[in-house]
């Protein structure tokens, strides 16, 4: 057992590690190109890494005790795990940690893969819009400690007089977000490895402890997903045998086990039970276990043990109510519970500091926090806790008067929106029966196996130089909408020539698929520095919904309508839905999602209508990120998939029969939301299907999904350009399944990443794939 040392009273899950202006990411990009040595981007991580633990200090976290942790990462906090397991696929063998090879290159040779290496795959962190590098193992895969930066790193802020609380992903999470290498036999799961992995961090925790760590952070949040490969119960008592092992270790620091983004208060007392020295639980997510209180076992389970009640939340950006958190901890702690004041999880999703954003109108920007306000409204509850909630009465106060100035400043909440919410009917949010609609659209005259893209085509340089130079006023709305118009046409000729059925008008105009939204709709607010890490060195500034939302002119009609004129074939509207529109932001916290959810589709179903009165025959409704929302907790998904799918109908279900909606989904694995998306109710779904040759299709055949469907035959994630024969194969697969009629061809998602050159040639052949196919039926 360790020597009992108790966290400070303060503390957070993690912080954002990618710098105030996005230091990180520019520091290894030009390491990338070569125009940094590894030497510099070391130097440039480490004086990162001291600015933020120096901040943390000044926002009122104890320099010493562990309360500050180190959860720096030069990618993704998965990928960090792996090096430190020596987890290297065997497919990665002779690059890996090869003579020349440092620790860094390894690394980024994992991330980013190399001409003869895919990179690992990249997946949704839970239900974030962060990524992380998917682990590979298989009964093979080498296991080597090696703790050589979570050394150095701890070794790093001691020199700075911080004693920091190392942090690694935990062993059960870590196997359970890994997926099986190629090289696996029939059957094996990851967490098959669970012992040989827990004798690893078992070395690395020896060596935290033999460099003078006091406390370690272990984050389990596979503690609260019902998504992973196992059940919740399952997870827990993997949990156990995991960590009866690590907690036994004579040489070990002490041990914060965490569970962020959801709910534990089904295991919780199970894990309070575990010989580990503190608990974390998502206060904000989830609960305390209920009636653990008037029984007394919440105070036996954590009886010389600490719990860190993650009150402040660490996925919104709004000022959390003081007053309400400060009764929570000062309950727990009356109650004789050693309590630590915590986020619901690390704060590397939200952006650094309210104050970089000097544009934001005044009182808005009075109502929110970002990280670092967030730690100081944790400090401040740490003193509470400490001398009493009088001694914090004037901040309560304070957060009391400002939620109430944000509940009733003008905008936020407007009767005429409402009413119209209210106003929906169930009629409101149904279309006519599909047969009628495919025998009003038969008008349309669409061939079967017809062949369109998702949207976008190539952003290049000169479109981006031509926005910016817009943003910053070196041209003006006339030239910048003369350079739109141009582009528009080329796009549209550039259809006609490769012979694609129905076209789209290229989405140049949009910078971003939400933010182009947020900033036509009131009721958002788009920040100048809110970057929140994305994957890798990629960030995304998620606009802020605040306000009732409506749309005060139309957003796209002009584009689509001009691009209509140019040309005889169909052009598709294109909207994002309320779905992703909101899955994308950071949304209000002040009334259920499902409403604001009803007020974008409102302010999306006039879009539609002005565009069919612009004479606009299909409109697609992009919703990517339908899933990505989906609940962890099982309990929780039904209710979801209700207002997410009622959002979708309420937005389309204006459109008359003779009116076509597409929706786009970009990612195949919706085995479980199949039945949700047939409760779109769009004419024709189009989805990823390229990489997992047409995976998709075999169940859609056994549901008898009898709408149109256009499963993407063109991977477009990478330059490569796929042949004829490639795609050919693709369709027939499909067409196996799935009546030509209902069947569509196009890519797997938009092309505005890809350059020119490839995608000409990639549908090109597309096109001629289908003409294959068509012409063999
Ligand atoms: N219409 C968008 C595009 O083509 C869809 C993007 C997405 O699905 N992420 O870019
Ligand atoms: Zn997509």
């Amino acid at each position: 057992m360790p020597a009992t040392q108790p966290l400070p009273n303060a503390t957070i899950l993690g912080y954002p590690r990618i710098g105030r202006r996005r230091e990180l990411k520019r520091a290894v990009e030009a390491y990338w190109k070569g125009d940094l040595t590894e030497a510099q981007l070391l130097e440039t991580a480490g004086e990162l890494r001291a600015a933020t633990r120096a901040r943390l200090v000044e926002l009122g976290l104890p320099a010493t005790g562990g309360a500050i942790p180190e959860s720096f990462s030069f990618y993704d906090q998965v990928l960090d795990a792996t090096l430190a397991l020596g987890a290297v696929p065997s497919r990665f063998a002779d690059v890996a940690f090869a003579d020349d090879a440092t620790d860094l290159a390894t690394y980024f040779a994992l991330a980013r893969g190399d001409k003869d290496h895919q990179p690992l795959e990249m997946t949704k962190w839970f239900d974030t819009n962060y990524h992380y590098s998917v682990p590979e193992i298989d009964e093979k895969t080498p296991f080597e400690a090696n703790a050589t930066a979570l050394v150095a790193q701890f070794a790093e802020a001691s020199e700075q007089g911080i004693e920091t609380r190392p942090v690694l992903v935990g062993p059960v999470t870590y196997l359970l977000l890994a997926k099986a290498s190629d090289a696996a036999g029939e059957g094996f799961a990851p967490i098959d490895r669970l012992d040989d992995v827990v004798a690893v961090y078992a070395e690395l925790l020896g060596a935290l402890a033999a460099a003078g760590a006091t406390w370690v952070q272990l984050d389990e949040p596979a503690l609260v997903s019902d998504s992973l490969s196992v059940s919740r119960d399952e997870a827990t008592a993997l949990v156990e045998r995991a960590y009866d092992v690590l907690g036994g270790l004579e040489n070990r620091p002490q041990i914060l086990l965490t569970t962020p983004y959801g709910d534990s208060s089904a295991s919780l007392l199970r894990i309070a039970a575990l010989p580990v020295e503190a608990v974390h639980a998502d206060l904000v997510r989830g609960t305390l276990p209920h009636g653990a209180f008037s029984s007394g076992e919440f105070e036996s389970a954590f009886y010389k043990k600490q719990f860190v009640a993650g009150v402040i939340d660490g996925r919104n950006i709004w000022r959390t109510d003081l007053r309400i958190a400060s009764g929570v901890v000062q309950d727990l702690q009356l109650a004789g519970i050693d309590v630590v004041v915590g986020t619901s999880n690390n704060l590397q999703h939200v952006p650094h500091d309210v104050n970089d954003e000097t544009k934001l109108d005044a009182r808005l920007r009075s109502w929110l926090a970002f990280a670092d306000q967030k730690v100081e409204q944790v400090a401040v509850l740490a003193r509470g806790l400490r001398h009493g909630a009088d001694s914090i009465e004037a901040e309560l106060a304070e957060t009391s008067a400002i939620l109430a100035d944000r509940a009733a400043a003008p905008g936020v909440r407007i009767d005429a929106i409402r009413d119209r919410v209210d106003a929906v009917t169930d009629a409101d949010r149904t279309r006519d029966a599909e047969q009628a609609r495919r025998d009003a659209q038969r008008a349309l005259d669409i061939p079967a196996f017809a062949t369109t893209t998702i949207g976008s085509f190539p952003q290049t340089t000169e479109i981006r130089k031509a926005r910016a130079a817009f943003t910053r006023g070196e041209i003006d709305q006339d030239a910048y909408d003369g350079f739109l118009r141009a582009e528009i046409e080329r796009v549209i000729r550039l259809q006609e020539e490769i012979g694609l059925d129905v076209f789209v008008h290229g989405e140049a105009e949009r910078n971003d698929m939400v933010q182009y939204f947020a900033e036509l709709l009131d009721g958002f607010a788009v920040t100048e520095n809110g970057w929140v890490q994305s994957y890798g060195t990629r960030a995304t500034r998620p606009s802020i919904l605040w306000g009732d939302v409506s749309r005060p002119a139309p957003m796209t009609v002009a584009w689509s309508a001009y691009a209509q004129s140019l040309t005889d074939h169909l052009v598709k509207g294109m909207l994002t839905g309320p779905v992703t529109i909101l899955a994308w932001s950071f949304v209000r916290d002040d009334q259920p999602l499902a409403d604001t959810a009803s007020q974008v589709a409102l302010a999306l179903r006039d879009e539609i209508d002005d565009l069919v009165q612009a004479g606009i025959r299909i409109v697609q409704v992009d919703e990517p990120a339908l899933r990505e929302l989906l609940p962890l907790d099982a309990d929780r998904q039904a209710a979801y998939l209700d207002w997410s799918v009622g959002a979708f109908r309420l937005a389309t279900s204006g459109a008359a029969a003779d009116v076509q909606i597409h929706t786009h989904l970009c990612y195949s694995e919706f085995g479980e939301i199949i039945d949700a998306v047939d409760g779109l109710d769009a004419d024709v779904t189009s989805i990823e299907a390229a990489r997992s040759r047409m995976d998709v299709v075999e169940p859609l055949g056994d549901h008898g999904y009898s709408r149109g469907i256009g499963p993407g035959v063109y991977d477009i994630h990478s330059p490569r350009v796929p042949s004829v024969e490639e795609q050919t194969e693709l369709i027939r697969i499909a067409a196996a399944r799935i009546p030509g009629e209902q069947l569509w061809v196009n890519p797997d998602c938009g092309l505005k990443t890809r350059g020119y050159e490839e995608t000409v040639a990639s549908l090109t052949n597309l096109v001629q794939a289908a003409r294959a196919v068509r012409a063999e039926q």
